[in-house]
C-alpha cells in the first residue's frame, strides 16, 4: 500500500538536487491461468492463432529478458482438463514443460485435484504413478526416471489437512529482489469440493479465501515483507466478450452471474497489493475496490497459454512495498518473428508421438458418423444424443447419482466422429476429442418446476438470455416448446419416461423431485443457466469421458454397432411447435 508517492520523492530529489537518484526496486511478474495441459495450441483468440507452450515460452523468455528481477506465477488449473497429449501420461508432460520454462509459483486450482489428493502430491514429489504404466516416459522422451516432479512450488494457503490442521502445500512463497521480497500467498476455489470427485479430497478442507489471506497478512510483514501478491484460483464469468481480454467490462461486476472474485477482494486487507487470479473462461484486467475502498489490479489471462500478463510492480526502497503497478495481458500470437523454444518444441513433439497409437485405441465401434450439428428447429444433435445418454448411464444407478435424466450444453461436444476418419471404430482419440474438457459430472435434485425454468432459460428473453442455447438430453425425456409464446412461458410440454410433467404449459406435479445429471461447467452457471443453481443433493460423479467411454464399450462388435439412427436413440427429444400459421 502506497506510504508515499513516487512523484513526491522524485519532486524531492531534485529539488534538494541530491546527487544519488532513487532507486527503487522495479520488478517483472510475468502471470498466467488455466493452462490446462495446453502443450499445443488450444485454437485462436479473436481470430488470430495463439498459444503453443513453446512459443508461449518465447514470450516469457521475452519479458525475461526486461528484467533481471522477474519472477513468473501461476493461478492454478495448470493441470487437468487437459489434452490427450498430456492427459495420457497424468500430465507429466505439463509438469516437465513447465519445469524448463522455469516456473516458480503454482497456486493449486480446482482441477488440480482432479485425480486427487495423492496425485497431486506426486505432481510435486515426483515419481511414477502406482498403476499406470503410461508414466514414467522419461527414457523415450528424454527427461528424467523416475518422473522429476515439479521445480516449482505448488501453493495452497487454503486447503489445510482436517486432522493435523496442516496445509497441504505451502500457503505461500517468497523470492527476493535485492534488498526486498515480495510474497505470493496461493489459494484454490473455495467450492472445490463440489467439482471434483469427493473420494480424492476426502481429508481435506477447503477454506475461505478472503480469511485465510487476512489471517496470513501479520505473519508476513513480521517477517519484513511489505509487497504481497495473491495468486487465486477463483475469477469472474463473463457470459459474453470473449476475445476482449484486456478489459474490464463495466457490468463485470454487476450481473448476479459474474465475479465471485469482486466479493472476496471486498474483504481483503490494505497489505494486499495485487490479485491474479484464475478459473474463469475469460480474460480480464480490472480494478476492484478492496476492504478500505482502494481499487487494486485483478488480473486474469486467458488459458491454454494463449494469454499472458505482463506485470510491472515498483517497490518503494524506504517501505519495501509496492507503490505502483502497471499491467496489461498480452495475445500470445504465433508469428514468425517469435521463435518457439526449441528444447520445449522437442519433449512436446517426443510426448505426441509417444500418443499415438493410444489416441487409435479402439474404443468401440458405430455404424454412422454422429455428428454435432444441430438440427435448426429444435437444436438437438445426434452427438449431443448420445453424450447426454452416455452422462445418464453413468449416473443412473442410486450409488452412483440415481439420475433420471441427463442435461449437457451444446457448446462442449466439441467434435463430430467421422466414419470417413475413423471407417466403423469409435477410437480413444476421437471420443477425446468430442469431450476434451474434463468436466466431471454432478447429479443434483430439482422439483419439475425447476427443471422447466431451466428449459425455459434455454430461450431469449428468460432470466438475462440473448440467444438460443438449447441443451441436449438423454433418451426418456422430451419436451415441446413454442418460441412464438411469451419469453419464460415456452415450454408446452414436458415429459419423462412416459409420465406427463407439463401439459398445454401447465405443471402437473410442481414439487415433483428429480434427479438430473450436468456437467460441473454448467452446474455452476456456465452458458448462463444460473437456474441449474438451485439443485440440491449434489453429487459429484466421474468425469465427462470416462462416462462416454464406458457407455460406447457396449457397442463392441458389427452386430452391436452404434446406430445414431436407431430407432430408440434417434427419436426426436425435444419438439418445437411448428411457428403460427
Ligand atoms: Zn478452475
Amino acid at each position: 500500500m502506497p506510504k508515499c508517492s513516487i512523484i513526491t520523492r522524485v519532486f524531492l530529489a531534485t529539488a534538494m538536487l541530491a546527487p544519488v537518484a532513487v532507486a527503487d526496486t522495479q520488478v517483472k511478474i510475468i502471470a498466467f491461468n488455466d493452462f490446462h495441459g495446453n502443450l499445443f495450441s488450444a485454437g485462436n483468440v479473436a481470430d488470430v492463432p495463439v498459444g503453443g507452450v513453446d512459443v508461449f515460452a518465447a514470450y516469457v523468455d521475452k519479458l525475461r529478458a526486461q528484467n533481471p528481477y522477474n519472477v513468473v506465477v501461476s493461478a492454478g488449473d495448470l493441470i487437468g482438463a487437459s489434452p490427450l497429449v498430456s492427459a495420457l501420461f497424468h500430465d507429466e508432460p505439463t509438469i516437465e514443460v513447465m519445469n524448463r520454462l522455469r516456473l516458480e509459483f503454482n497456486a493449486v486450482g480446482n482441477h488440480e485435484f482432479d485425480e486427487g489428493t495423492d496425485e497431486l502430491l506426486r505432481m510435486q514429489h515426483g515419481g511414477c504413478h502406482p498403476d499406470d504404466a503410461n508414466t514414467c516416459q522419461g527414457a523415450i522422451v528424454g527427461t528424467p526416471v523416475p518422473f522429476e516432479g515439479a521445480q516449482f512450488g505448488f501453493l495452497a494457503a487454503n486447503v489445510v489437512n482436517e486432522q493435523t490442521g496442516d496445509t497441504l502445500f505451502p500457503a505461500y512463497g517468497t523470492k527476493a529482489f535485492g534488498d526486498h521480497e515480495i510474497a505470493f500467498i496461493g489459494l484454490t476455489l473455495e467450492g472445490t469440493p463440489n467439482v471434483v470427485l469427493a473420494e480424492g479430497i476426502r481429508t481435506l478442507q477447503f477454506k475461505d479465501e478472503a480469511e485465510t489471506i487476512n489471517a496470513l497478512v501479520p505473519e508476513i510483514r513480521a517477517r519484513g515483507i511489505e509487497a504481497i501478491v495473491v495468486l487465486i484460483h477463483e475469477g469472474g464469468l463473463r457470459p459474453t466478450a470473449f476475445g476482449e481480454y484486456n478489459t474490464c467490462l463495466d457490468d463485470i461486476m454487476s450481473s448476479d452471474l459474474v465475479m465471485p472474485i469482486a466479493e472476496i477482494v471486498a474483504q481483503l486487507d490494505d497489505a494486499v497489493d495485487l490479485v491474479i487470479t484464475g478459473h474463469s473462461p475469460v480474460a480480464y484486467n480490472c480494478r476492484i475496490p478492496n476492504s478500505v475502498g482502494r481499487l487494486i489490479p485483478v488480473t486474469h489471462a486467458q488459458g491454454a497459454a494463449s494469454v499472458v500478463t505482463d506485470i510491472d510492480v515498483l517497490i518503494d526502497d524506504a517501505s519495501g512495498d509496492i507503490v505502483d503497478i502497471t499491467l496489461k495481458n498480452v495475445l500470445v500470437v504465433q508469428d514468425e518473428s517469435v521463435m518457439p523454444v526449441p528444447d520445449i518444441t522437442r519433449l512436446i513433439h517426443a510426448y505426441s508421438d509417444l500418443a499415438q497409437p493410444l489416441a487409435d485405441r479402439v474404443i468401440g465401434v458405430m455404424s454412422a458418423a454422429v455428428t454435432r450439428s444441430n438440427d435448426a428447429s429444435n437444436g438437438q444433435s445426434d452427438a449431443g444424443n448420445m453424450v447426454a445418454d452416455a452422462q445418464l448411464a453413468a449416473t443412473q444407478s442410486p450409488e452412483t447419482g440415481g439420475a433420471q435424466l441427463a442435461l449437457m450444453n451444446s457448446g462442449g461436444v466439441r467434435a463430430n466422429m467421422s466414419a470417413e476418419l475413423y471407417p466403423g471404430y469409435i477410437t480413444y482419440g476421437a471420443i477425446y476429442s468430442m469431450q476434451p474438457f474434463g468436466n466431471s459430472l454432478v447429479t443434483m435434485t430439482y422439483t419439475a418446476r425447476q427443471l422447466k425454468d431451466v428449459l425455459e432459460q434455454q430461450f431469449p428473453g428468460c432470466l438475462g438470455r440473448r440467444q438460443r442455447t438449447i441443451l441436449q438430453v438423454s433418451a426418456g425425456f422430451s419436451y415441446q416448446f413454442d418460441e412464438s409464446a411469451p419469453e419464460c412461458n415456452r415450454i408446452v410440454e414436458m415429459s419423462l419416461n412416459g409420465t406427463r410433467l407439463v401439459q398445454a404449459g401447465e405443471l402437473l406435479d410442481a414439487d415433483l423431485p428429480i434427479r438430473v445429471t450436468i456437467n460441473n461447467f454448467i452446474a455452476d452457471g456456465g452458458d448462463g443457466f444460473s437456474t441449474l443453481g438451485v439443485g440440491t443433493d449434489r453429487l459429484a460423479g466421474v468425469l465427462d469421458i470416462d462416462a462416454l467411454e464406458r457407455y460406447l464399450e457396449r457397442f463392441s462388435d458389427g452386430d452391436s454397432a452404434y446406430n445414431p439412427d436407431a430407432d430408440s436413440l434417434g427419436k426426436p427429444r425435444v419438439l418445437s411447435l411448428p411457428l403460427a400459421q
